[in-house]
């Protein structure tokens, strides 16, 4: 092959440009990494190998040295807190809070962020004192969410109140049906003290801001009940019909109690009869079929769950027609009746709980607050399997 001699001069020169541009760009990279603190690479380092502590030092020494790292302070911080690592993250946010030369805006954010982490570890004392810190800046809003959340966790309604009564009008969150239920909750405390009177007026209180509070309608009830007045007792819980009559069935076996205190035992019954024509929901059919066999016996309560059943056909009702039929078939099918109810119950456990609306958490008893999401009056008072068959 016949390579012109000038080729092998020009090739050397190409390698040398190429070595140039490389030692160019090593230089320019060099230069950049130098602009970074040391203690930042170090950092990284001990964050990827899982030595959270030693990361944190690292950082907060960078960030001593160079003040241009306020981003990736609140992200580390966020990180930490994200992975429950909540001590960690009180350390970078209190390091942020502390530092010289933040504007107002990174001041309140490092705040918030601090108030959050106390918020997550549980310190709640900590987290209220910075939340109110906060309290008429232009983090308001946010600030009270979190005190909301402080204040159901210590159980300090009255400051709840407060808050839920602070917190914008334009929020789509339904606030009053929440200041209700402190309210009940408020009233609820009293009665454990025996102070009547004033969980009388919290009742009041939280009709006046939900009048759709059935929640208040009950206590109102036992509380009327107690105080032997039976006939009140019954009025409060009569108007649960006209609030949402899907939850008549919690007053459950106190519509008897309060009717033969009226001297009228036995009403009860025609009373949850009617509801259960109306509002149909497996609750209110145990409740009736309590109620139709203390009045009318064995054979009118069997009768009343067998009409159900053939009107609403579902597995808990089924459980509750053998359960009816046991009571009045002879003793030898009885064990039969037993062992097939057994295996129906079996497979109602599962539907028999209520689920809450927002996040889907199942309880086996009624809930007023949702344990999981924290919402308040996200049960509908009907089982699963209820909400399995409406279309
Ligand atoms: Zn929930």
């Amino acid at each position: 092959v016949d390579i012109p001699l000038w080729w092998l001069l020009v090739l050397p020169l190409f390698f040398a440009c190429g070595w140039l541009a490389a030692r160019i760009d090593i230089r320019h990279v060099m230069r950049e990494s130098r602009a970074v603190p040391r203690s930042y690479f170090q950092g990284l380092n001990f964050l990827l190998n899982e030595q959270s502590d030693k990361a944190v030092e690292a950082f907060i020494e960078a960030a001593r040295v160079d003040p241009e790292t306020l981003d990736i302070h609140f992200a580390l911080g966020n990180l930490f807190r994200r992975r429950g690592e909540t001590d960690r993250a009180i350390r970078v946010h209190k390091n942020l809070v502390e530092r010289d030369g933040l504007n107002e805006d990174q001041r309140l954010n490092a705040l918030c962020e601090l108030g959050q982490d106390y918020l997550k570890a549980g310190i709640l004392d900590r987290a209220e004192s910075i939340f109110l810190k906060l309290r008429h800046t232009a983090r308001d809003e946010e600030a009270l969410r979190h005190l909301l959340d402080v204040y159901q966790q210590e159980q300090e309604w009255e400051k709840a109140i407060a808050c839920a009564r602070d917190m914008p009008t334009t929020t789509d969150h339904l606030w009053h049906t929440a200041i209700a239920q402190f309210y009940c909750e408020l009233a609820g405390a009293a009665l454990l003290r025996g102070q009547t009177p004033q969980a009388r007026e919290a009742l009041a209180q939280a009709m006046a801001v939900n009048r759709k509070c059935v929640r208040a309608s009950l206590l109102l009830g036992d509380i009327e009940l107690q105080s032997g007045h039976p006939q009140a007792a019954l009025a409060a819980w009569l108007h649960i019909e006209q609030q949402d009559p899907a939850y008549l069935a919690l007053v459950g076996a106190r519509w008897g109690e309060a009717w033969r205190a009226c001297g009228q035992p036995g009403q009860d019954a025609v009373l949850l009869r009617g509801y259960l024509e109306r509002y149909p929901t497996l609750d209110l059919l145990d409740a009736a079929f309590d109620a139709e066999l203390k009045a009318q016996g064995q054979s009118a309560a069997y009768t009343l769950v067998r009409n159900e059943l053939r009107r609403n056909p579902t597995l808990l009702g089924l459980g509750k027609l053998l359960e009816a039929r046991a009571l009045v078939v002879s003793e030898e099918d009885r064990d039969d009746l037993e062992m097939v109810k057994t295996l129906v119950h079996h497979h109602t456990r599962r539907v028999a709980r209520y689920a809450c609306r927002q996040c889907g958490f199942k309880a086996r008893t009624f809930p007023w607050r949702c344990p999981a999401c924290g919402g308040w009056e996200t049960y509908p008072p009907k089982r699963t399997e209820e909400f399995d068959l409406t279309p």
